[in-house]
């Protein structure tokens, strides 16, 4: 009764890139590397269908990182000189590109990847990109000198990709906007509408996450000062509420998000986030299904899906697997609990 699916992002084995890091350099290079990248991206989708999974993806094997994947391919960019800077209002500092020309797509960016999951799962196949919102704050701008039309120009490039890979025969395009839950205001003002170009013309469906972050420490950190409520999602949900973006995500297992929340979604099919990405703790079934059961009382049955609360990139692969199986198992037992 309930899908399932993850956010996105799955640990790297150790073939491919160092361990149970954010921004994990990769182990070899050239033709190897790129082997390295399709037999991991196989992996993950193996552990997912065995997992039980209903929507697989790619586990974000093929790309560094969530956002610089993607921004690799973009012309008008300086990927060499990259300059320290803080990101997420300040909450932690990175090594960025910077933004130095107008803003161009070299070609396709997650052709190689995109095709090969296609190949491999007769699933419903979900790719995920990173949302014009977040990319910018990910990024040094010494060209457009304006936050927003720097967004729209990246939302135009997003929508190229996306159109792209729903040729590529994907059937969920999700985008990853954990800035919103950073900067609300704007995410209401323009975030939205931003993402919205980049969604423009896709009849497959679409998707965006929103989440407090993976389960780093400078997150962990930031997390402790939002006090007991975090109400973060309820100036962005009634701006997505009313866009055409099917999906939206939230955090559920152990946050403190309240539940309530999910009311401001109506129409929208929900993520419903039952993992904890910050705890290498498994959950039992029976957490999960108490935590879908709570869902359902903002959430209808055929609007909830079972997911993550964000990407299990940087944990160990060990417990990435046996979180994929916990998702499985506590949906099902859901299933039987509120058929
Ligand atoms: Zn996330």
């Amino acid at each position: 009764m309930f899908t399932t699916a993850i956010a996105g992002s799955l640990p790297k084995p150790a073939w491919l890139a160092e361990t149970e890091k954010l921004w994990p350099q990769w182990t070899t290079q050239g033709p190897e590397l790129q082997q390295a990248k399709a037999d991991a991206t196989l992996l993950w989708i193996k552990a997912q269908e065995d997992a039980g999974l209903d929507v697989i993806g790619d586990g974000e094997q093929a790309r560094q990182h969530f956002v610089h994947g993607f921004v690799e391919q973009v012309e008008g960019i300086d990927f060499v000189n990259k300059v320290t800077m803080g990101i997420r209002n300040n909450r932690y500092d990175a090594q960025v590109p910077q933004v130095v020309a107008p803003l161009r797509l070299k070609g396709r960016v997650h052709a190689f990847e995109a095709q090969l999951a296609r190949a491999h799962t007769k699933k419903k196949l979900k790719f995920t990109l990173p949302g014009p919102m977040t990319i910018v704050d990910t990024v040094a701008d010494r060209f457009y000198g304006d936050k927003v039309k720097m967004a729209m120009a990246f939302a135009e490039l997003l929508n190229q990709e996306a159109l792209a890979l729903q040729a590529d025969g994907v059937d969920i395009i999700q985008f990853d906007e954990p800035a919103f839950n950073v900067y609300m205001d704007d995410a209401a003002d323009w975030g939205v509408q931003a993402l919205e170009i980049a969604a423009r013309g896709l009849t497959c469906t679409t998707a965006v996450h929103i989440c407090y972050g993976y389960g780093i420490e400078a997150n962990n950190n930031w997390k402790k000062t939002l006090g007991d409520e975090w109400r973060q999602y309820e100036k962005v949900f009634p701006a997505l509420a009313k866009s055409s973006i099917q999906q939206v995500s939230l955090e559920c297992m152990h946050s403190h998000v309240p539940m309530e929340m999910m009311k401001l979604l109506e129409g929208k099919d929900v993520m419903v986030g039952v993992i904890d990405v910050a705890n290498p703790a498994i959950e039992t079934a029976e957490e999960i299904a108490d935590t879908i059961g709570r869902a359902l009382q903002f959430v209808p049955k055929h609007r909830l899906i079972a997911c993550t609360n964000c990407g299990l990139a940087p944990m160990s692969r060990a417990v990435a697997e046996a979180k994929l199986k916990a998702l499985a198992e506590g949906a099902k037992l859901a299933s039987q609990r509120y058929a």
